[in-house]
């Protein structure tokens, strides 16, 4: 047997994950296949490292059986998933006829892209694709509020578009609270640079409230109820006021709203907030003095914790932390947070929300079932394009969103590498790129550095990159001239702006693969309140927001309990099989996830370990395996999200069971505001 011959080519993971991992992808030369993904050092932070998931799951997410390698038509009833092979064009033209039809009964907003964030280099993401929607003048989707809008919104009500402390200092800091970050599953590369940080004597602190590995290691660990974030950030506070932690001059000088701010932080000290948050008042005290004595002393917090009514507060009441004991101004101090302020992106060249006529509406992505569903809209929505995207399986109240795709009068166009649960619902699919197949450029939000791919091998099948898809699109909607026709080199160059200082003289295009570009502040990297500062309206920290008091009402951070008769708080972090959603369909991810329950709840219940559960509320109901663990504290349990109705014997996975309510900033999702009851199944 001859082995075939291999060659190595550099790129970048596209993934939903802060880390942003330069690779290495090992391809066939004859049948240019991707046979191997290895991390590499071309990005700094990767140090040739990367997680299980790409690396073992990435060949089969290219080749694997679930890849779509034609345009299909849908044969069967919606959801089904029969389908039948169709060419190019008549899919293109499928899609014209149908949204023109659509366009002359309703008008233009009729038609709803559905997409979130799949792939996160800059053109996959959304280039030309929004710039055909708004040429359209389909209706503007607010994509946010999915995930990441909660985060972003508070972090800038406080510190405005300015990026926190990258991971990189980490190593320097004498305390890390790790804040509702499940590390080695989510952010990978932040656990190498706290090795580092603790082999230099450093003390780890880990606040979630699931014992993760992380916490395993620590010197300090919280097991806090899911929402009560904002208390114990609170309490912290009050007890660095108690105990001389304050930085008086740094709060003089730059933080606004200090004296409201405290007024109701007061209202929690250690001893109540322990009680409301579920962790010893002591642990608090301590946590305090550490974070009080230290320096520098570091926080990261993850992605979830704020995914409930009280997650903007949580996060602006941590996010406070280091303004109020005066944790800035040096390496390894302040937050790890809002690293993709460090990127000089342009989106509005990139994506042209110009385009888009005035006047039109914008509808929240939480809401798009309801609507859908909702004959008195005005124009109702007849037509939806879903790409980078899988909504049955994302979105909160999943039963909703599966009767509002199914719904015999809606024309739905998928766009996808995969045959996932949500392309089942389209009437033409249409087979994309992977990002291994496209030329693209990404920024991060976990990391300071740029990177460029370019393809490793040609389009699998008959599938084609995002924006060549949107580009023919546009094309058969007559959309012409330099916009519709750009290429991905120039779109590159649409989407950062190359002659920011940080590009240090590199066009966007030119950025070398197999490399990455630090984003420097007159040549250093950022370190808040040093060489950037807060972009906020008074250029300060402010812990009240005037802003927010506008939009939502939540001048300050307020809290507000989950009253249910459902009794056990669910909560659905990140698996460390999938990535949201994304690989849900290779072999190694057929398994149903398991729920974790505490061995008290369990014995409340007469529940056996391995034994099969229903977890039900009023929106659904989910059959899972049992875990009996200490690792959940009493009163939670815990399943990962993101798995494909393959593992599940009803067609529900945990997504059914979050409600569609909003967080009280952004309008953001509140997946862990989930209330269930557990009982044995069958
Ligand atoms: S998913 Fe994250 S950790 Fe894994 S390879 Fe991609 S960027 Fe790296």
């Amino acid at each position: 047997m001859t082995m075939s011959a291999t060659a190595e080519r550099a790129s970048v993971c596209p993934m939903d994950c802060p880390d942003t991992c330069s690779l290495t992808v090992t391809v066939t030369v004859a049948d240019e296949r991707v046979v191997k993904v290895r991390g590499s050092r071309a990005n700094p932070i990767t140090e040739g490292v990367l997680c299980n998931k790409v690396s073992r799951y990435y060949p089969e997410f290219v080749h694997g059986k679930e890849r779509l390698t034609v345009p299909l038509k849908r044969t069967g009833t919606k959801g089904a998933g029969d389908f039948a092979e169709i060419g190019w064009d008549e899919a293109l033209d499928t899609i014209r006829d149908r949204f023109q039809a659509i366009i002359a009964r309703h008008g233009a907003q009729a038609i709803l892209p559905l997409n979130y964030a799949g792939p996160h280099g800059m053109l996959a993401y959304d280039s030309m694709s929004l710039r055909f929607f708004h040429k359209l003048g389909a209706t503007v989707l607010s994509r946010r509020p999915l995930c990441g809008g909660i985060k972003d919104e508070a972090w800038r009500s406080v510190y405005g578009a300015a990026p926190g402390m990258p991971l990189q200092q980490i190593p320097l800091a004498k305390l890390v609270i790790v804040w509702g970050n499940n590390v080695t599953v989510s952010n990978l590369h932040l656990m190498s640079r706290l090795n580092a940080a603790r082999k230099k004597g450093a003390k780890l602190a880990v606040v979630d409230p699931k014992r993760i590995k992380a916490a395993e290691r620590a010197d300090l660990y919280l097991p806090i109820r899911p929402g009560t974030d904002v208390l114990l950030a609170w309490a912290l506070a009050v007890e660095l006021e108690r105990t001389g932690g304050l930085d008086r001059d740094f709060i003089a000088k730059n933080v606004l709203g200090f004296e409201e701010y405290m007024a109701r932080a007061r209202e929690w000290p250690a001893a109540r907030a322990a009680e409301a948050c579920g962790v010893p008042a002591d642990d608090i005290r301590t946590l305090a003095a550490w974070y009080r004595d230290a320096a520098p002393a570091a926080i990261s917090y993850g992605n979830g914790l704020e995914r409930n009514r009280n997650g903007g507060s949580g996060i602006r009441a941590i996010a406070a932390l280091p303004a109020l004991a005066g944790k800035f101004g040096v390496p390894g101090g302040g937050i790890l947070a809002a690293a993709g302020y460090s990127f000089p992106k342009s989106p509005d060249k990139l994506q042209r929300p110009d385009l888009v006529p005035p006047g039109t509406r914008t509808l929240n992505i939480l809401d798009v079932s309801r609507h859908i569903l909702d004959d008195a809209l005005d124009p109702p929505i007849q037509g939806v394009f879903i790409y980078n995207h899988n909504p049955v399986i994302v979105h909160p109240d999943q039963n909703r969103m599966k009767r509002a795709l199914a719904k015999e009068d809606l024309f739905v166009v998928g766009c996808e590498v995969a045959m996932t649960d949500s392309m089942r619902y389209a009437d033409v699919v249409l087979p994309a790129a992977t990002h291994f197949e496209c030329a693209d450029i990404y920024p991060a939000y976990g990391q300071q550095y740029l990177q460029r791919a370019e393809p490793v091998i040609p389009p699998y099948g008959k599938s084609l990159p995002n924006t060549e898809i949107f580009r023919r699109l546009a094309a058969k909607f007559g959309f012409g001239g330099p916009l519709f026709t750009a290429s991905d080199e120039e779109l590159i160059e649409d989407a950062i702006d190359g002659a920011d200082a940080r590009m240090q003289g590199v066009r966007p295009a030119a950025v070398p693969t197999g490399g990455a570009i630090p984003m420097t502040f007159g040549g250093e990297e950022p370190v808040l309140f040093r060489n950037v500062f807060p972009k906020t309206p008074s250029g300060k920290a402010e812990l009240a927001s005037e802003g927010l008091e506008q939009r939502f009402g939540q001048r300050l951070p307020s809290y507000t309990p989950v009253e249910s008769a459902y009794p056990l708080a669910l909560i659905t972090p990140s698996s460390d099989k999938r990535i949201s959603s994304t690989f849900g369909g290779v072999k190694a991810c057929d398994a149903t996830p398991l729920l974790d329950m505490h061995p008290a709840d369990a014995k409340a219940r007469g529940l056996a370990d391995g034994a099969t559960v229903r977890v039900w509320n009023d929106l659904g109901e989910v059959r899972l395996p049992l875990r009996i663990t200490d690792a959940v504290r009493p009163g939670v349990v815990c399943s990962a999200k993101g798995a494909w109705f393959k593992t599940s014997d009803n067609g529900q996975t945990v997504s059914a069971l979050a409600p569609a309510t909003k967080a009280d900033i952004a309008e953001g999702a509140c997946f862990n505001d989930a209330r269930v009851e557990v009982a044995a199944y069958g």
